[in-house]
């Protein structure tokens, strides 16, 4: 994910591209740059760090050009630095390219082009576009962007200037976003309305598989497979800016639920395929250990704890192989036992949760190898660690996580088919698990959608001092997750317990009304969950029932929110959703603002 604009116009558009950075800069932060041209030249300055860095690069330069192309990174492939930086250039400079997502098929493309003699600059995948435009380069700027476009694979959103058609940006979009804002004598593009709000409030969304060419009288929309023109659809912005940057939610916590179905498409990308098979390369370097490996411990703070624990279900209940989960800040004190023969699994958004790094080097000591599963490139777990797998799930902003919860399920479903896979072991199942994840996308988004009922729940639950959680198995490690957002945004006192352990203790503190959210998505423990759900009723809790039987009626629940019925590994993707739209209704209905939680930090860097 990061945020990418262009302009062609009459004004001056280096401090235009400038200023929109500065609003997409919440979808990456890792790099800056622009590429503008001027005097039939590109020009083009870029430089690692924060926008305001290259805001001071970009004061002592003479840029007068009125067409350029900008873009912010949140890196997925290489390091944040200024080489990796976009704009890329090709050999010659005369092709400047920005680029928002992941190129699959990159390593051929490269290798191909390296055969051909030409030279990278960068370790991204985004650089093989500038050097395929110069190789294929036939002449006229649209046909050369499209042959290219379609000889790529994966997500992609691609603006290009060249100094064949100096006024000119070409567009493409596959997967991710691109926003053409529309005007007199000047059009512009974005990743969202966020950098076009202030220009226009006219404009149209390119869709997949499809083009624009701007230029300042013009924009015009084509299908990428045909190359044929298409009438694109015009919209009306009616946000102000600070909406805008938060894609029209009055939260980036909203937001970033919102886009999870999106996230789903990038956890998987390239690593699972339709029949199953799973791709991991990223673990090929300690392959031969996790062949051998006799245990796994999962360590992580908070919510990528509670990924976990689901991560805990699906690798025991697949593998047969016994794995630890535990928090950091008790792991790296009490000397566990962890050998070489064991591999550590560390688990963290940020990548520089202190006492999950502590984690980290607690078992490097102990030469026991170590993955990172981490959303920001190149943070102290990612490099630290021996393999890292990459959320790619783009900036969290908001500081209770949710995208990168869903995103951390997706990863350890894939490490748990990928471990599977190379130790030999036969998963029955294998594909219906395939089908299930690769259609979390659709399903994520209809729940998505279906909200109104989750409002009205947290309208029941509003006025309560305390909330319970309740769940079996798989169940119950989301039941955790489900208490902890609630808590950290609502400031309810929530408190999750698996099921059968309710009548030891916590079932004294039901009376009449107390919100009990019940997940009843384990078929092999439902009639066990059952009885637990009678229980509490009996006591005269208010059961919010949360299940995948399609056929469940009001007769055991309060209220009801049925999500669909997929494999149990994958559920608790799905089943966290309403639990994170419970959470964020009911701090908004008591007044509480969602993406600032007092007393806490998105990032916990300190022990
Ligand atoms: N994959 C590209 C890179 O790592 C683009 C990342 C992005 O969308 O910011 O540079």
């Amino acid at each position: 994910m990061c945020g990418i604009v262009g302009y062609t116009g009459k004004k001056q558009v280096d401090q235009i591209l400038l200023d929109g950075l500065k609003t997409l800069e919440y979808r990456g932060y890792d790099s800056a740059g622009i590429a503008v041209l001027d005097n039939n030249k590109i020009k083009i300055i870029k430089k690692e760090g924060r926008v305001d860095r290259l805001i001071e690069e970009t004061k002592i330069s003479d840029t007068t050009g009125t067409c350029g192309i900008a873009h912010t990174r949140w890196a997925t492939h290489g390091k944040p630095s200024d080489e990796n930086s976009h704009p890329h250039f090709n050999h010659s400079k005369n092709f400047a390219v920005i680029h928002n997502g992941i190129i699959e098929n990159y390593q051929s493309i490269k290798a191909s082009l390296i055969d051909d003699g030409y030279i990278f600059s960068s370790e991204t995948d985004s650089e093989v576009v500038a050097h395929l435009l110069e190789r294929d380069f036939d002449g006229d700027l649209f046909n050369t962007v499209r042959n290219v476009a379609m000889q790529l694979e994966g997500a992609y959103a691609i603006a290009v200037v060249s100094t064949h058609e100096p006024d000119k940006i070409i567009a493409v979009r596959q997967e991710t976003p691109m926003i053409i804002g529309v005007s007199q004598g000047e059009n512009i593009l974005a990743s969202d309305l966020s950098a076009i709000v202030n220009h226009t409030n006219t404009f149209y969304r390119l869709d997949n598989g499809e083009m624009a060419v701007l230029t300042p009288s013009d924009t015009t929309a084509y299908n990428l497979d045909t190359g044929k023109r298409i009438v694109k659809e015009m919209l009306t912005i009616d946000w102000d800016i600070s909406q805008a940057k938060r894609g029209g939610y009055d939260h980036f916590m909203r937001k970033e639920i919102a886009e999870q179905h999106e996230v789903i498409e990038n956890a998987l990308r390239g690593r699972l395929f339709d029949d199953g098979q799973v791709r991991l390369t990223e673990l090929e370097n300690i392959k031969d250990k996790l062949i051998n490996a006799r245990r796994i411990h999962l360590i992580a703070c908070g919510t990528s704890y509670h990924a976990g624990l689901v991560g805990k279900y699906i690798i025991e209940d697949l593998l047969r192989i016994s794995v630890e989960t535990d928090v950091a800040s008790e792991y790296r004190y009490r000397n566990p036992i962890l050998t070489e023969e064991d591999v550590l699994v560390v688990i963290s958004q940020s990548g520089e949760t202190a006492d999950t790094l502590a984690a980290l080097r607690l078992a490097k000591e102990r030469n026991a190898p170590v993955i990172g599963i981490v959303n920001s490139v190149n943070s102290s777990i990612a490099v630290e660690c021996d393999s890292v797998i990459y959320l790619n799930a783009g900036p969290e902003i908001g500081v209770a996580s949710t995208k990168a919860y869903i995103s951390q399920l997706l990863v350890l479903n894939i490490l748990a088919l990928y471990l599977a896979s190379i130790r030999d072991v036969k998963v029955e199942d294998i594909t219906e698990i395939a089908k299930d994840l690769l259609s979390l996308n659709s399903l994520a988004k209809k729940l998505l959608s279906e909200d109104v009922v989750i409002k009205e729940i947290a309208e029941h639950i509003k006025d309560h001092n305390s909330c319970f959680f309740i769940g079996r198995l798989i169940d119950s490690a989301v039941a955790l997750e489900g208490a902890l957002k609630l808590k950290e945004i609502s400031y309810i006192h929530a408190e999750a317990k698996e099921a059968g352990e309710l009548k030891h203790g916590t079932l004294a503190l039901v009376e009449k009304g107390t919100p009990i959210v019940s997940l009843m998505t384990e078929v092999s423990v439902s009639d066990k969950m059952y009885s637990n759900i009678m229980e509490v009723k009996a006591r005269g809790g208010h059961i919010i029932l949360l299940t995948n039987d399609q056929e469940a009626t009001s007769e055991l629940a309060d209220d009801l929110i049925v999500i669909p019925k997929i494999h149990r590994y994958v559920t608790p993707v799905l089943s966290v959703i309403p639990l994170q739209l419970l959470s964020y209704y009911t701090a908004i209905i008591r007044g509480n603002d969602p993406d600032k939680p007092r007393n806490l930090a998105k990032s916990v860097t300190v022990e």
